[in-house]
């Protein structure tokens, strides 16, 4: 390590050395090489830019999506000392006037600016006049179409690396699983940079997910294990959100609710309060955490699924941040998944873009319905081999048995197929365990073959059955007709008795609140 680079960040930043690969990150930039960074959130990326363009001659350019995220990186940088400004447009025209003469009379360290900024042919004639110091690109996964931050100005940041060739440029993020990363080399002509990946596992985040059983009676056990501590529970929906904050403040917690459909000024004030206060419960979509940096927030719960495994870390990764130990807890049901494939397809994307989220919803139900390490399989979605099971999530430390469940399985698929292919799970289950309901006699059920020859499962043991045919591809909903199951052609080797499956047992009553056993 150069003892410049050392010396900087110990006079400039106050920091006596460089985390993980940070060090060897600055190295490869002031040799002028280009460099991808994956970089957990909270990881130090900022530094990896940041002192290279202090070491290097002239104005490191970073390019920056967000106003916010601009105004968060100068403020502090101008209290260190450093000559940072943005451009965006937030700022007056005269502003904007003076941070460009001071751009161009090489009196700025780093310059922050907007993608559709930089782009206008009057800062790329500012460009040719100044020297570079070095192209940061943060929150480089906007280039990926796939992802909900897309911005296609980053498509055209390709230009920098055509026109200034022998400028060294730094690709930065945080989200990114391997399709996005191969995806931000592409788009940013990235083939010949180092890629820097750190690991991606948080030690102190404990992970568990539990078959939904009554959510609402769950999610206050789970919180009567967290009392006096700070937390998010996130929900699809702005109605669940209320209705969950309004259950939750008259159990006596501090529950806020927070989502896109409050005023600003209301939103503001509860981020505030989640902030200074202690023990707040933020009941919140995913409106809520994009830039909340609250070190003690210890439990994290998702009351739905998340969009995709990725937006499950970014999610869970908001717990624990100082170091100290933090849950992951989420509940999981068959409507869950089915509400999520009816999103997709109901949505404007193109069939392309929908066979990729059903291929992220695929990968998320597998997290949730896996038999082994949960930490592993979060990783793993990541790239990122971990060394054996952690031995501290929910499956490491009650192992979910699994049991041979052909027969039930081919109950169930028998009795979708007789009521017709038109019912949802509950009422093929009260078919199943016999059960004299309005809806059987309407529709004469219990004149069919599968009635009733399932009572040696309880209905939560049957929910599993029906969740994990789901999951594992044999079941379908019908999405024009309420969630209706229908067969797949998957069905068929197990109808005509070809294969096997096994499933993973629900656990009993009193543990399946928890999702796990132990602590
Ligand atoms: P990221 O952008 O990856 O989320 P930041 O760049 O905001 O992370 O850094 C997170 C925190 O870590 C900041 O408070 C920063 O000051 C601190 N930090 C970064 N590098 C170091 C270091 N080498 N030593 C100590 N603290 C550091
Ligand atoms: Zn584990």
């Amino acid at each position: 390590m150069s003892s410049s680079a050392l010396a900087t960040l110990r006079r400039v930043f106050g920091h006596s050395g460089f985390r993980g690969e940070q060090g060897a990150i600055v190295e490869h930039l002031l040799a002028g090489g280009d460099a991808l960074v994956l970089m957990p959130t909270g990881g130090g990326k900022s530094l990896c830019y940041q002192l290279p363009a202090l070491l290097r001659e002239g104005t490191a350019v970073v390019v920056s999506p967000l106003i916010a995220l601009m105004q968060d990186q100068v403020e502090p940088l101008r209290q260190l000392g450093v000559r940072a400004a943005f451009l965006n447009s937030s700022l007056e025209a005269a502003e904007a006037a003076a941070v460009e003469r001071q751009f161009a009379d090489d009196a700025l360290d780093l310059l922050y600016v907007a993608p559709e900024r930089l782009l206008t042919p009057r800062f790329l004639g500012l460009l040719e006049r100044v020297r570079i110091a070095l192209f940061a690109i943060d929150e480089a996964h906007c280039v990926s179409q796939w992802g909900h931050d897309f911005r296609p100005e980053y498509r055209q940041l390709t230009l920098l690396h055509e026109r200034w060739p022998e400028v060294p440029r730094i690709a930065l993020t945080a989200t990114a699983d391997a399709p996005t990363r191969r995806e931000i080399v592409e788009r940013l002509a990235l083939q010949d940079a180092r890629q820097f990946i750190s690991s991606f596992d948080r030690p102190n985040i404990r992970y568990a997910v539990a078959p939904r059983d009554g959510g609402h009676r769950q999610l206050l056990e789970f919180l009567a294990e967290h009392r006096g501590e700070s937390g998010i529970v996130y929900c699809l929906s702005r109605r669940k959100v209320e209705a969950t904050a309004e259950l939750l403040a008259g159990h006596g917690l501090r529950a806020l609710a927070y989502h896109a459909g409050l005023d600003a000024e209301t939103r503001a004030e509860r981020q505030r309060r989640f902030l200074r206060e202690e023990a707040i419960v933020m009941v919140a979509t995913i409106a809520f955490g994009m830039g909340i940096d609250k070190p003690d927030v210890r439990f994290v719960a998702h009351l739905d699924l998340p969009k995709s495994l990725e937006g499950y870390y970014q999610e869970t990764g908001r717990a624990g941040r100082d170091g100290e130990p933090a849950e992951a807890w989420m509940a999981y049901g068959m409507g869950d998944a089915v509400l999520l494939r009816r999103m997709i397809e109901d949505g404007e994307a193109s069939d392309e873009r929908k066979r990729l989220e059903h291929a992220k919803l695929d990968a998320l139900i597998g997290y949730c319905e896996s038999t082994g390490c949960r930490r592993q399989a979060l990783l793993a979605y990541f790239g990122e081999p971990h060394p054996g099971a952690c031995g501290r999530c929910d499956n490491c430390l009650s192992p979910p048995r699994t049991w041979d469940a052909t027969e039930a399985a081919r109950k169930a698929l028998s009795c979708v197929y007789r009521t017709g292919q038109r019912f949802g799970a509950a009422h093929v289950i009260d078919v199943l365990r016999g059960a004299d309901t309005a809806k059987v006699r309407q529709f004469g059920h219990a004149a069919l073959s599968t009635y009733g020859i399932g009572r040696e499962l309880d209905a939560a043991q049957w929910r599993g059955v029906f969740r994990q045919l789901v999951a594992a591809g044999l079941l379908d909903t019908d999405l024009d007709s309420h969630g209706a199951l229908r067969l797949t052609a998957a069905a068929k080797p197990l109808l005509r008795g070809e294969r096997t499956l096994h499933l993973r047992a629900e656990p009993p009553r009193r543990e399946r609140r928890r999702g796990a056993t132990a602590g």
